[in-house]
C-alpha cells in the first residue's frame, strides 16, 4: 500500500475543508483526484506530503505514519504543488542542483543531467526559470519532484494553465514517469483523468463521493456527449432538436450551438447539415468539467 488515508478531518479555523476522508492507493497505480475548486484536493495533498497537519484521522505513506515519520515520508514523496512555485531568478540546472542539495543527493550533478534529459529540458537547461514558458516550467517542477527518486508522486493540478500542445506533452511525461511510481494527480478536468489515470477518486465539499476505475467512469461518461458546432447560417432550435440522439440544444452566440446527446452525435449532426444545406464551419467535443460529470454520474 502506497497511500492510506483514514477518516481524515481538516479544519481551517472553524471551516471544515476535509470531512472524514478515507481512501487507499496501491503501489504502481496512477490515481486521479478529481473535484471542483475548493473541494479539498490541495489540502489533502499538503497533508500527505507533510506540508500541513491534519486535524484528526490517519495518513500513512509507504506504511509510514506522516505524524511520526515526516522526514522519512518526505524522502519517499515527490510533490509538485499547485501553481508550481519556482525561483524565477535561478538557472534551470542551478535550481535542480539546489533541490538535489536539500535532499543530500551524492552524485548531484549527474542526477541533474539525468533529470534534464528525462523531462526534455536539454535546450532550456542554461536558461533562467523566469525565461521559460509555462510548459517548460512544469517540466522543471516535475524534475524537482523526482530528483530524489521518490516512490510516490503527488501532482497538484500539473496541467492547469497549459496550452493544448504543452498539455499533451506534460500528460505524456507524467505517463512515462508514472510507469515506475505511484502517482496521485489532482485535476478538475474529466478528460485528463481518462487520458492518464487507472482509477478516479472524486471529492466534493471535503467528502469522497466516488472511487472507481477510470474505465468504468469513462463508460458512463461516453453515454453523454457535448458537441460545439458552428454553422454557416442561421438555424432554428426546434429543427436542431430533431437530430437523431440529440437531447438538448443551446445557442451560444450567432450560429454557434451546443448539442448534448447520447453516444457519438457528431455523425448525426453532419448528416443533418448535409441534408439541409448547412455548412459546418467548426465542430468539436467540449471538455466536460468535473461538475458536469458529477451531475451525470449521480443523476441530478
Ligand atoms: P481545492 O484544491 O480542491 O481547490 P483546497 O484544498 O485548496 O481545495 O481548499 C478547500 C477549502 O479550504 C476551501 O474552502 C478553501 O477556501 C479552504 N482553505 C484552503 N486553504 C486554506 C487556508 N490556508 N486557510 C483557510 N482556508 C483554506
Ligand atoms: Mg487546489
Amino acid at each position: 500500500m502506497s497511500i492510506e488515508v483514514k477518516n481524515v478531518v481538516k479544519y481551517y479555523k472553524e471551516q471544515a475543508a476535509l470531512n472524514d476522508v478515507s481512501f487507499k492507493i496501491n503501489s504502481g497505480e496512477i490515481v486521479g483526484f478529481l473535484g471542483p475548486n475548493g473541494a479539498g484536493k490541495s489540502t489533502m495533498m499538503k497533508i500527505i506530503t507533510c506540508f500541513i497537519p491534519k486535524s484528526s484521522g490517519l495518513v500513512k505513506v509507504c506504511g509510514l505514519d506522516v505524524d511520526d515519520n515526516s522526514i522519512e515520508v518526505r524522502r519517499k514523496v515527490g510533490y509538485l504543488p499547485e501553481h508550481n512555485p519556482l525561483y524565477l531568478d535561478m538557472y534551470v540546472k542551478e535550481y535542480l542542483g539546489f533541490v538535489g542539495g536539500i535532499y543530500g543527493i551524492k552524485n548531484k550533478n549527474e542526477r541533474v543531467k539525468e533529470m534534464v534529459n528525462l523531462v526534455g529540458l536539454e535546450k532550456e537547461q542554461h536558461k533562467k526559470i523566469g525565461a521559460l514558458s509555462k510548459g517548460y516550467r512544469q517540466r522543471v517542477g516535475l524534475a524537482q519532484a523526482i530528483i530524489h527518486e521518490p516512490e510516490v508522486l503527488i501532482l497538484d493540478e500539473p496541467t492547469s494553465g497549459l496550452d493544448p500542445n504543452q498539455l499533451v506533452d506534460i500528460r505524456q511525461l507524467i505517463l512515462n514517469i508514472g510507469k515506475t511510481k505511484t502517482v496521485m494527480l489532482s485535476t478538475h478536468i474529466m478528460q485528463e483523468v481518462e487520458a492518464i489515470c487507472d482509477r478516479v477518486i472524486i471529492i466534493k465539499e471535503g467528502q469522497i463521493v466516488a472511487d472507481d476505475t477510470a474505465k468504468h467512469i469513462q463508460q458512463k461518461d461516453e453515454l453523454k456527449q457535448t458537441v460545439l458546432v458552428e454553422f454557416d447560417k442561421e438555424a432554428s432550435r426546434n429543427q436542431l432538436k430533431q437530430i437523431t440522439n440529440v437531447k438538448s440544444v443551446k445557442n451560444v452566440e450567432g450560429n454557434k450551438w451546443i448539442f448534448m446527446g447520447e453516444g457519438d452525435i457528431r455523425p448525426h449532426i453532419a448528416k443533418f447539415a448535409q441534408q439541409h444545406n448547412y455548412l459546418i464551419l467548426a465542430m468539436s467535443t467540449v471538455e466536460k468539467s468535473m461538475e458536469d460529470v458529477f451531475k451525470e454520474m449521480t443523476g441530478n
